[in-house]
């Protein structure tokens, strides 16, 4: 692991926290999506961006872990184009989609990708619209910048391939023509989010898997409870 992971950054804004501290919040953080179920089988993948002073270097969890025992010295740091800068192992697979993902929003400061059972049925419910919409839901607001349960919130949804080049074109597609959606979906595999910090980004994921639990089970139940509160 290179110098910066084990100290403090200077240029760090007062009250985002060291970059060992959002290092330390991202194994954490993988550690409780495994907890609940959302990354089995060494599935999902997790990256944090916390050198203020370097942007372009990342640290992402390697291929096949099992995240349920993420520590900081398991990460690996790349640069910007994906190339390793310290650490040992293979990054993840799916380094090519952080690394679009933070060049389309710079603010990103960690980012989270997790295989969920709802996530993984919403998206391919809702695959051939493009997009799973969320709308009327007070946990709404868990999302940066919506302050009303009334928001609309669309998360798109990508078709799924093990090509990570066509992925990575086509989050980056994604992220150009939505610039408020908090997360992405690919179809019948998982959901992306981000935030600007670790605890930001763990929201994010909060919010968006509750809603899509209550989604999902809003579907499934529509037949058996709906019709009675329905005209
Ligand atoms: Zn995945």
């Amino acid at each position: 692991m290179s110098e910066p992971v084990q100290g403090t950054d200077p240029a760090q804004p007062a009250g985002e926290g060291s970059s060992s501290v959002e290092i330390d919040a991202l194994c954490a953080t993988a550690r409780w999506c495994y907890a609940r179920g959302w990354v089995p089988a060494t599935s999902g993948n997790f990256s944090v961006r916390p050198f203020m002073n370097s942007s372009a270097r990342v640290l992402v969890t390697p291929s096949g872990l099992d995240k349920g025992t993420l520590q900081p010295g398991d990460l690996i740091e790349i640069d910007g184009q994906g190339q390793v800068v310290a650490g040992t192992g293979k990054p993840s697979a799916e380094t090519a989609l952080h690394l679009v993902l933070y060049g389309a929003r710079p603010q990103a400061r960690a980012i989270l990708h997790v295989h969920s059972v709802w996530n993984t049925l919403l998206s391919g419910h809702y695959a051939a619209g493009g997009f799973v919409p969320l709308e009327g839901y007070e946990i709404l607001k868990g999302l940066s910048g919506v302050t009303t349960h009334a928001h609309l919130e669309r998360v798109p949804v990508l078709e799924n391939t093990q090509d990570y080049a066509v992925l990575a074109q086509k989050m980056q597609a994604a992220l150009e023509e939505n610039p408020t959606a908090h997360g992405v979906l690919l179809s019948r595999h998982g959901l992306y989010t981000w935030g600007q910090s670790v605890a930001e980004a763990r929201r994010h994921l909060e919010a968006l898997e509750f809603l899509f639990e209550i989604e999902g089970r809003r579907l499934l139940s529509r037949s058996a409870i709906e019709p009675d509160f329905l005209p």
